[in-house]
């Protein structure tokens, strides 16, 4: 008898996904700083959250280091997307390195909007997850003890502030869930309406997009799989949204040697994301891999057109 024909698998792409303005403007600045002032370059922390872009821009001579300790003196050293605290160019500074700054515009403009709390006498509650290093930075804007982390609504209703009749203002990472967030700033406005802060939060253009297109598909697929790496903050709030919107079947894959093809038996209506980190080669690498089982239709499903453009620092412009 003859093997039977697998079925079609329909795969459901979210629009926008993958790369965002921010993200694509680091990795220009560590190419051009390597064009222009040569190998090699340092970087302070992965530029971006993704294995394959820190592999491709390392094959190009960027060298990956944590700490500008690693920074041996006369070479350029970028400093990552997420945002350095404010000590970081300052011993930069005292060494005279030269510091190129990669962090994202939206990351700088929530940094600007703390100092003026922090000016204006107001104690900054910052919205976010302990350890990611937007947070690090964020908090290493302002002094020791002028910012607390709220990571969950449990932190915003336990609350104290630390002196009484203190003006508070709150500020978020940019990469957050909209929903988790948008329910601890009402907990924190019911609990001290006077606080001070954005009109919603501080969360991306880019994260606020790729939720809402793979919220729009996660309740007409069987199984989602977001590209993306682990400690990408916004890759793995879109596993979140797809759960949350419809598809408990969501999963983060770095690759798609990672897919779990146990997983998917019988998924015939599969939706793919991609973080804002994620290159869209690994998008094509793992549509690919559907391919090489079977018959394979494509959809597209739109929700949001972004034309979000930074320019570069102006030593790296032309
Ligand atoms: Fe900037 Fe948002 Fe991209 Fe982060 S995710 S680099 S804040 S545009």
């Amino acid at each position: 008898p003859e093997a039977a024909t697998p079925a079609t698998v329909t795969i459901v792409l979210a629009e926008p996904r993958g790369f965002c303005a921010g993200v694509d403007r680091a990795i220009q600045i560590v190419e051009r700083a390597i064009e222009r002032f040569g190998a090699p370059v340092y970087v302070r922390h992965e530029i971006v959250h993704n294995k394959t872009v820190v592999q491709d821009l390392a094959a190009k001579g960027a060298v990956f280091v944590e700490e500008l300790d690693e920074v041996p003196d006369g070479v350029p050293v970028i400093f990552s997307a997420h945002g350095v605290p404010k000590s970081v160019p300052a011993e930069a500074a005292r060494r005279e390195l030269h510091a190129i700054d990669a962090t994202c515009p939206l990351v700088s403009k929530v940094h600007r909007e703390a100092e003026r709390h922090h000016g204006e006498g107001r104690h900054v509650l910052l919205i976010g997850h302990a350890g990611h290093p937007e947070v690090i930075g964020t908090m290493g804007q302002l002094p020791e003890g002028a910012v607390d982390l709220i990571e969950s609504i449990a932190d915003a209703e336990a609350y104290q502030p630390p002196r009484l009749g203190l003006e508070l203002a709150f500020a978020t990472q940019t990469t957050l869930s909209v929903a988790d967030t948008s329910g601890i700033i009402e907990v924190l406005r019911r609990r001290f309406p006077e606080i001070a802060g954005p009109r919603r939060e501080d969360i991306c253009y880019a994260t606020t997009n790729r939720q809402e297109a793979v919220a729009r598909i996660a309740a007409e697929v069987q199984a989602v799989l977001v590209i993306g790496a682990p400690n990408s903050s916004n890759s793995r709030r879109l596993v979140e949204t797809a759960a949350v919107s419809g598809c408990a079947n969501a999963r983060l894959i770095q690759t798609a040697a990672e897919i779990d093809w146990s997983l998917l038996d019988g998924i015939t209506r599969i939706g793919i994301t991609a973080g804002a980190s994620a290159p869209e080669v690994l998008v094509d690498e793992v549509i690919a891999a559907f391919r090489a089982r079977g018959p394979v239709s494509i959809e597209r499903v739109t929700t949001a057109e972004e034309r979000v453009v930074f320019k570069l620092p102006p030593e790296l412009n032309h």
